[in-house]
């Protein structure tokens, strides 16, 4: 549908958990985060009832995300239902790709069609620094049963973080060179974890360009400015959230793990969906689609108005 400064909203990113298998830096406390009462995350029932209304309202595209989607129970499930909703043509995943191995063929078989890995380093130690404990090599099989199931194009995102993995900017790129890998960096969000770290941490994406000179601009595709080197077969997308906002083309909301929309990332607005069926939730998300802020006024310095860490919104 239109909201009421005429962007189409076609796209809803949903969180279908809270918990993840690791714990990134920049996005969950070390301890990990408390499990939540059954009773108080969306159901099965409730997430495809969500998502036939959505439907109802133009939403043609859905991204399973969380936490880390493959770890809620009956995820397979969740997927086989949002895939038959009718008028949803895409169903996609970000996932850090550690279950991928054991998920892949049914998620590809129940309809999922897009799958995006985060990946922010390729060097062993710093991946366990920055997922707090995780191994380089489990994510790297997850990359490798997505290519082996031919889901491609595949889309790798790392989240760049200066001085913490800027060096590796080289070497994530070369995972385009003989694949038809889509890599793009994204810059740091100051929110949840982050929101006070050093400003030396926060940089643009254009800093890839700088490292990279022989990317050349192919096109905008979505968010991303997307680039290419000579004779690689995949490309590399910048996605600039701080330091360029892209509110006026913005196409998504959100659903979080608990039931709430999230019409903007950067708001503190949530509208509360669980407990609402039928008719009471249409109108609901109707008006929250429409009623979508303008715009927000995230930078560096100021960080987020939303409440949430980012694993309990879905990145
Ligand atoms: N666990 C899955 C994963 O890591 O892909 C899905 C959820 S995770 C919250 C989704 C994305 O949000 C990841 O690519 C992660 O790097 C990104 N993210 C988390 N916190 C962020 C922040 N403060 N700024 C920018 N991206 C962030
Ligand atoms: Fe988990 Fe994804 Fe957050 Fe990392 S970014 S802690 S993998 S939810």
């Amino acid at each position: 549908m239109i909201d009421q400064y005429g962007r189409t909203i076609d796209y809803m990113r949903l969180s279908v958990t809270d918990l993840c298998n690791l714990r990134c830096i920049y996005c969950m406390p070390s301890e990990g985060v408390t499990k939540r009462n059954h009773q108080d995350i969306l159901s099965v029932e409730e997430i495809e009832e969500i998502v036939q209304t959505a439907a109802s309202l133009g939403i043609h595209k859905i991204r399973l995300t969380g936490g880390e989607p493959l770890v809620r129970r009956g995820i397979e499930e969740i997927v086989a239902r949002v895939a038959n909703v009718s008028g949803i043509d895409e169903v996609a995943l970000t996932t850090n790709g550690i279950l991928l191995p054991e998920k892949i063929d049914f998620l590809k078989q129940a309809g999922v069609t897009r799958i995006n890995i985060s990946l922010d380093t390729l060097n062993e130690n710093l991946y366990r620094e920055i997922t707090r404990g995780g191994e380089l090599a489990d994510a790297l099989r997850g990359i490798e049963a997505v290519l082996a199931a031919g889901m491609l194009p595949l889309k790798i995102n790392a989240v760049l973080i200066g001085g913490v993995n800027d060096e590796q900017i080289v070497q994530l790129v070369e995972l385009t060179k003989n694949e038809e890998v889509h890599l793009r960096f994204i810059e740091l969000m100051p929110m949840g974890q982050c929101v006070d770290w050093n400003q030396e941490r926060f940089i643009s994406a254009d800093t890839v360009l700088k490292k990279i000179p022989a990317l050349h601009f192919i096109g905008r595709q979505g968010v991303a400015n997307v680039y290419r080197q000579e004779g690689y077969k995949g490309t590399v997308g910048l996605i600039n959230p701080v330091s360029n906002h892209f509110c006026e083309s913005c196409n998504r909301i959100r659903v979080t793990a608990d039931g709430k929309m999230k019409p903007c990332l950067h708001s503190h607005d949530e509208i509360v969906l669980k407990g609402l069926h039928g008719k009471a939730l249409f109108d609901t998300m109707k008006q929250a689609i429409y009623e979508k802020p303008c715009s927000h006024h995230l930078d560096s310095d100021t960080g987020s108005d939303s409440a949430r860490d980012m694993y309990s919104i879905g990145g």
